[in-house]
């Protein structure tokens, strides 16, 4: 192995988890434990909660928590910044507190933390990038199906993602620094990380269903995170339609022919169900066309605000480095 035990961060973002995260504790601490013992990570090895902004009582249990063991910090950002935002706001924390690599899993376990044992042993052959990838999936057919019809379109696409990976993985110091350069506010993490480069390897487990708590991904949340996976990676989408636009110009010039011709041969003048059909057809494909472009259009105005991606409100344990004044604040 060409590198040392590294100090092991486990970032997990957490959205009203409450009910969870004691359960999640237990398990994560006693699976560190073990990974310590067998010399895979480093005694300085930690277990990082990031609050997303929830309304339950997360924020409190993860202090309960933190004051219960050493090996545990917490990081409260003032709002709901998103999952993925959660992650990077984690990564940014862990890389403060002086990591050598971290890993993010969520809250409810579903991806099995006995599988960062994999991701360990890559990281000290020299891999900076390992991705948690499901063998087999015991969730609900509804999921399974729009996951797979998701990636699909999105290889139809071109863009570059690691099938049936969600955001369970490890990233060295190195790869969390160069992810922390992608300053995005549409952030879609499984295609950035592959774009990073650097060695990339993959660990394979089985994907369990939740046990507490619910999903915080219902439909409507997963279609706005579908869409911003395939517009923030390709401007396909934007190209197809202006295909389509020159296809039906085709088809109007044809039609514009084939009735000059009726005109002047037997004076039959043109129907009115083809004309509505037309009106309704070309409404719907300049509506579609119009729909394209004004998501691409409203990323470039997300983007170009620049706001502040997320605000830190609290965090428990103190930084070893990076500011000094970042204490305890809890
Ligand atoms: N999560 C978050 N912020 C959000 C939504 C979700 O931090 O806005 C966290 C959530 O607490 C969990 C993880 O992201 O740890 C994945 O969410 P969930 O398990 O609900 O998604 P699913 O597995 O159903 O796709
Ligand atoms: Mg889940």
């Amino acid at each position: 192995m060409s590198r040392p035990a590294p100090r092991l961060a486990v970032v997990v973002p957490c959205l009203d988890e409450a009910e969870t995260l004691p359960f999640t504790d237990v398990r994560l601490r006693e699976c560190l434990s073990r990974f310590m013992e067998d010399g895979l990570a480093a005694p300085e090895s930690f277990i990082l909660y990031v609050d997303d902004g929830s309304s339950d009582a997360t924020w409190d249990v993860i202090c309960g928590l933190s004051r219960a063991s050493e090996r545990v910090y917490g990081l409260k950002l003032a709002s709901n910044a998103g999952h993925q935002q959660a992650i990077m706001a984690g990564m940014e924390e862990a890389s403060a507190r002086g990591c050598d690599g971290a890993v993010s899993i969520d809250a409810d376990l579903q991806d099995d933390p006995e599988a960062i044992a994999g991701m360990l042993r890559e990281y000290r052959c020299g891999t900076d990038i390992v991705f948690g990838v499901r063998r087999r999936r015991r969730e609900g057919i509804f999921k399974k199906v729009t996951a797979r019809a998701f990636y699909r379109f999105r290889d139809a696409l071109g863009v570059r993602t690691v099938r049936d990976h969600a955001d369970f993985r490890l990233l060295s110091a190195r790869a969390m620094e160069a992810l922390g350069r992608y300053r995005e506010t549409n952030l879609f993490l499984r295609g950035i990380v592959p774009m990073l480069g650097y060695r990339q390897a993959s660990v394979w487990y089985d994907r369990m269903p939740r046990r507490h708590g619910k999903s915080k991904y219902p439909i409507g949340k997963m279609l706005n995170f579908a869409a911003d996976g395939i517009t923030s990676f390709s401007v396909r989408p934007a190209r197809m339609i202006l295909v389509c636009g020159f296809f039906f110009m085709l088809i109007a010039l044809a039609i514009l022919v084939y009735s000059l011709v009726r005109y002047f041969t037997d004076h039959t003048i043109a129907g009115w169900t083809s004309t509505i059909l037309s009106i309704w057809f070309c409404s719907g494909v300049l509506l579609l066309a119009l729909g394209v472009v004004g998501e691409y259009l409203a990323k470039v105005y997300m983007e170009v605000k620049g706001r502040p991606r997320w605000q830190v409100e609290a965090r428990t344990g103190v930084r070893r480095s990076g500011s000094g004044k970042d204490g305890a604040q809890r």
